[in-house]
């Protein structure tokens, strides 16, 4: 039975659970209800040092562990989430707001990630070896663990994004310390106490401390700690990659996006509009590859808007718990009030707006913090709600000539690069449009271009800091290759 109350959250070090003696204490909510369901502690930097110390020393014994024992864990750590597959979907939807399916989708994703880590650990983790690369020299490389990790995670998917990472860092030999969203942080922290109690994973390879931004400055700077993985916002990443630069750590820096949806006259409109409704509203439009800006081509401006708003118009918004909702509410009271001003100033702008999300009203839920699919025609590339970020469910449709312009558009219209998808018939187009857009993710008729486990995560330009992404990149981003060249 989901509670509604989870209480004040633990910390988990070196294998115990523990209340933290922090006093400072912020509220997580049930977005749906805005009732509040959880108190979370921002953990002092001693109980961070706890936490990466723990991690450090557990690195000692279970890179030593043979990767045949260290992918034995992730085995039984898939049977965790199948196991508690509807109760993690309950508590993901209580605590984020999305809807049940959505939930559902966001298991499946991390399930993917750990079968994709026992594969890749073996496959690409196993370095090369080249023999008589002169008379009697052999020449090979091996690909080592380097120790304990911070793992920064978003709010926004608190159950997949953790474990971009974490299935990985584990089966290479190394120890993590993860750092969920204060926002809704319920998800990631019963989801690794249940780990820890089933899988009986040894005492401080898997650590969770609890917090904000404190946190994550004391993890970063710990010495204990060799590198960090962050998915955020893109401010919050600049400072991040910084610091992680100052103090000499390696890191996977995941930014913010605005991602653009281009639809050319040879669409098929009928696959065309519920695959861009499902991205722009999906999660209540807070993904990072959801589609922001949609640019038509030619013609068919009036038809795709017609389109877009009748759909929009009649998706069911409501408390995610419920199986026939199809847009939850969004994470906090802030964010509403966010998005809010964002539609205002999309009407201050002069865009047209279409249809109106701060009108709606979820009669069983007054206090959710609920804003309706929106959608704003008449937008111009200057404004702000075709430049910025607004993480919510507004859509700002634009017009251009020829997909020359879209790709412009796309190319300049904004300082990110995550995920650009285009509709079309022509193979020749999609051609041009893969290899002209400037962004890490690219959708041909796919409103949400999301790499599947086997395939790296990540954007370009103001989306994404440093070399190597998520998921199956970390191969090499939690491991250091060492070369051996021997003589006989
Ligand atoms: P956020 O940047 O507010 O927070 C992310 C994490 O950083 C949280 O754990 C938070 O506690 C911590 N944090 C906050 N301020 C900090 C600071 N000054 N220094 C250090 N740490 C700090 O992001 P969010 O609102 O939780 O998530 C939404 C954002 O994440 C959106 O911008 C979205 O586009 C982005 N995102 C990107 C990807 C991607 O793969 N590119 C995926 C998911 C989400």
């Amino acid at each position: 039975m989901p509670k509604s109350n989870y209480g004040k959250m633990e910390i988990l070090v070196g294998g115990e659970w523990k209340e933290s003696a922090s006093s400072e204490l912020h509220r997580s909510f049930n977005p749906a209800t805005g009732s509040e369901i959880a108190e979370v502690p921002f953990v002092s930097r001693d109980e961070v040092e706890e936490a990466t110390s723990a991690a450090a020393e557990a690195f000692k014994k279970w890179h030593d562990f043979p990767i045949t024992e260290r992918v034995k864990y992730l085995s039984k750590m898939k049977l965790v989430f199948e196991n508690h597959f509807e109760e993690l979907a309950t508590l993901n939807t209580q605590n984020h707001g999305k809807t049940i399916q959505e939930s559902r989708g966001d298991i499946r994703r991390a399930l993917e990630n750990i079968d994709a880590a026992i594969g890749a650990a073996y496959v690409l983790g196993k370095g090369e070896n080249l023999e008589q690369i002169a008379e009697g020299i052999d020449e090979s490389s091996t690909k080592e663990p380097l120790g304990a990790f911070a793992i920064v995670c978003p709010f926004n998917f608190p159950i997949m994004i953790p474990f971009w990472f974490i299935p990985y860092a584990i089966a290479l030999g190394d120890t993590v310390v993860v750092k969920p969203s204060e926002l809704d942080p319920i998800p990631t922290t019963q989801l690794i106490r249940m780990i820890q109690e089933e899988t009986k994973l040894p005492p401080g390879v898997l650590n969770l401390v609890q917090g904000g931004k404190e946190a994550v400055q004391s993890l970063i700077s710990s010495k204990e700690i060799s590198g960090v993985t962050f998915v955020g916002s893109t401010g919050v990443a600049k400072q991040v990659f910084e610091l992680a630069g100052k103090y000499g750590k390696r890191s996977i820096v995941n930014g913010g996006a605005k991602n653009s949806l281009v639809i050319l006259p040879d669409a098929d409109l009928g696959h065309a509009i519920p695959s861009i409704i499902s991205s722009s509203f999906g999660n209540a439009g807070q993904r990072c590859l959801a589609g922001s800006n949609v640019i038509t081509v030619g013609g068919i401006h009036e038809k795709t808007v017609d389109n877009l708003v009748t759909s929009a118009n009649k998706l069911r918004v409501g408390n995610g718990m419920d199986e026939s909702t199809e847009m939850g509410p969004v994470v906090s009271e802030s964010a509403m009030k966010r998005i809010e001003n964002y539609i205002q100033k999309g009407v201050s702008e002069h865009a047209k707006l279409k249809t109106d999300g701060r009108k709606i009203k979820v009669q069983e839920y007054p206090d959710g913090f609920y804003i309706g699919p929106t959608v704003f025609d008449n937008v111009e590339p200057q404004m702000a709600i075709a430049k910025e970020e607004i993480f919510g469910p507004v859509l700002s449709v634009m017009s251009v000539d020829k997909v020359e312009d879209a790709i412009e558009l796309i190319n300049s219209g904004t300082s990110f690069g995550n995920m650009a998808s285009l509709f079309t018939s022509s193979g020749l187009a999609a051609r041009e449009f893969r290899r002209r857009v400037n962004a890490g993710n690219i959708g041909i008729n796919a409103g949400v271009a999301a790499p599947s486990a086997f395939f790296p995560f990540g954007g370009r330009k103001e989306s994404f800091y440093g070399t190597l992404h998520a998921q199956i990149d970390t191969v090499d981003f939690f491991t250091d290759t060492k070369v051996t060249i021997a003589r006989w």
